[in-house]
């Protein structure tokens, strides 16, 4: 699925979330923007320490945000109370822990989990079996408690659970942390087949550069609380920041080292602006 024109399914606006720890304040996201369409895939990177867990509790509605807005799958979170977002947790979108036990009840089966996020109404055209086709656990594994499973197997059960609840939007933390090799390769492609198949937005927080590769997504690297580098395709889109800031992307950053002198003035058209080394040539 591509996306589309309709309205972006996450919308976040001036977030700021600030910890106290000891009587100090602590800026853990520092004026977060972003958007994202019904569709996309969008991986969020950064050095541990970035902001990107907090980013994703937000988005979940795990944390109130200290200031700002943020709208997904039609609810604005803040305005919420617990009961509400629970239920709008359940069901429009879904959140897969970092610890896969807490998502799962060891001592039922594959099956069982799954059945355990279905919902009352019956869903068109997909029954339990089409979800555990699409994360791809083998027939003979859907009896098993989730306790003899392997790990890898583990979060492609979790994944099922949060798919039957048919959520708009997947919000995963680190899925693959505490995978390797194949396994990594099995929790992507069941996050792709997701993201085809039934149209799941996913966003996910992720440590490895080539998870977010195999996953085709958006990258949107966070540090120190801000939105860095929001690169698709080939594309890298930077926000000016309300100071009047432009973070760089790292291979112009490598060109124009902090401390360049430039001079910048507007461009021919209305699109562009000409950043030129003080005595150098023209970069646009
Ligand atoms: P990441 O997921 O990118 O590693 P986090 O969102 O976990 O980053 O953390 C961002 C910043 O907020 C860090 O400086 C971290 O120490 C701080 N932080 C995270 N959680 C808490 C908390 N519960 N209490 C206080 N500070 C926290």
């Amino acid at each position: 699925m591509t996306p589309g024109d309709t309205p972006p399914i996450v919308t976040v606006e001036g977030l700021v979330q600030i910890y106290s720890i000891e009587g100090q304040d602590v800026a853990a996201l520092s004026g977060v923007i972003l958007t994202v369409q019904r569709g996309e895939i969008v991986a969020l990177v950064g050095p541990s320490g970035a902001g990107k867990s907090t980013l994703l509790n937000v988005l979940a509605g795990l944390m109130s945000p200290s200031a700002g807005r943020v709208r997904l799958a039609g609810h604005e979170l803040s305005a919420k109370n617990a009961a509400v977002l629970d239920r709008a947790r359940g069901s429009d979108f879904a959140v897969l822990l970092q610890d896969v036990t807490r998502n799962l009840l060891p001592y039922l089966s594959v099956r069982q989990n799954v059945e355990l996020g279905w919902p009352k109404s019956v869903r068109a055209g997909i029954d339990i079996d089409g979800i555990l086709d699409i994360v791809d656990i083998a027939p003979d594994l859907r009896p098993q408690p989730v306790r003899a499973i392997s790990g890898a197997a583990r979060q492609l059960t979790a994944i099922a659970a949060t798919l039957a609840t048919n959520p708009s939007v997947l919000l995963a933390d680190e899925p693959t942390s505490s995978l390797a090799g194949a396994e990594v390769r099995a929790v992507t492609d069941a996050i792709l087949r997701a993201n085809r198949e039934l149209g799941t937005t996913v966003i996910a927080v992720t440590h490895d550069l080539d998870v977010a590769t195999a996953l085709d997504a958006r990258i949107i690297t966070i540090r120190d609380g801000r939105i860095r580098m929001d690169a698709r395709a080939g594309n890298t889109l930077v926000s000016i920041r309300e100071d009047g800031s432009l973070p760089l992307p790292d291979d112009v950053l490598g060109q124009f080292p902090a401390g360049t002198q430039v001079t910048v003035r507007p461009g021919e058209d209305a699109d562009t602006f000409v950043v030129r080394r003080a005595g150098g040539d023209d970069h646009r």
